[in-house]
């Protein structure tokens, strides 16, 4: 039931900044506190910069295990790589979703492939235990489903929101959605079976008493059944939610997994270049893994 959740109040969180290839990015998820909504378990936020010459995403070859990478772009390009032998642009309003199950490598380039301004998401989905030693894969979405709401213009990304419901894949319940908000209050619908919140990417909103500015995340947590959204001028506001997420997760680098000695054994197979991991056609240097902080150093 919704009656016993104080609307009015919700905790809003500070991004901190982050460096990824050649550009800052404000990370909203993890944090101390707040590890994950639903499953999504990262999300950073990038951009809007400028691609130069020497200012970029431009991430070279690296591992990932038990995810799901999600990227979406408001403005700009970004060509991603991986070991399955895709090469995909990825342009505003399409969106690229890699599932890592047991293993895949990728690499994100912007500065050969594009000049100006670039802004987007990158967020990770925990895979759950019955799918995250599964087979690696790829998808590009072209093509989102759109749905209206009150003063909100929202592109689903992945689940269900409003009556639109995204292809991309999910293995857990979840949903991504990004939407801009006219000036005026918006009553987005809920499930109180999710746990939800709001990642401001520009622009200003009011949720119950609570302001939250760009690079601030609203925890809305669960039991509600909607949410009013005030905007002060146009903005633009990512909602992420999803059933909470009870299974153990730790986290090192781009390892997603359950256990340390998981994490070593992917540490491991990258630095030694096994064939778990595969092969990225990439110009840029591969990445290499670092020290869990766990492991004896020798
Ligand atoms: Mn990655």
């Amino acid at each position: 039931m919704s009656g016993d959740v104080d609307t009015t109040h919700v905790a809003v969180h500070p991004s901190r900044e982050s460096v990824v290839g050649r550009m800052t990015v404000h990370r909203a998820l993890p944090r101390r506190g707040l590890r994950t909504v639903g499953p999504w378990c990262f999300a950073d936020h990038m951009g809007p910069e400028l691609v130069t010459e020497t200012q970029g995403l431009d991430i070279g070859p690296h591992p990932h295990t038990g995810l799901h990478t999600v990227t979406w772009l408001l403005e700009g390009a970004v060509l991603h790589r991986d070991s399955l032998g895709t090469e995909q642009l990825i342009r505003p309003g399409q969106l690229n979703l890699m599932t890592a199950g047991h293993g895949v490598a990728h690499a994100e380039e912007a500065t050969d492939t594009y000049r100006g301004t670039l802004h987007g998401v990158q967020l990770w989905v925990a895979q759950p235990d019955s799918q995250r030693d599964g087979t690696p894969g790829f998808e590009h979405h072209a093509v989102l489903p759109r749905a209206e709401v009150d003063r909100s213009e929202v592109t689903v990304l992945v689940g269900e929101f409003a009556g639109a419901t995204s292809l991309a894949r999910r293995d857990s319940p979840i949903v991504g959605a990004d939407a801009i908000v006219r000036p005026g209050t918006t009553t987005w619908p809920l499930r109180p079976d999710f746990e939800y919140a709001l990642l401001v990417l520009d622009g200003e909103i009011s949720v119950g008493r609570n302001v939250v500015r760009p690079n601030e995340l609203a925890a809305l947590g669960t039991g509600r059944d909607e949410v009013p959204v005030t905007a002060h001028e146009t903005a633009r506001v990512l909602l992420l939610g999803g059933a909470p997420f009870t299974e153990p997760l730790i986290m090192w680098w781009n390892f997603v997994a359950r256990t340390h000695d998981e994490i070593d054994a992917a540490v491991r197979a990258w630095q030694e270049g096994e064939a778990r991991f595969g092969r990225v056609d990439s110009a840029l240097p591969r990445i290499p893994a670092p020290q869990p902080i766990w492991a004896p150093r020798g």
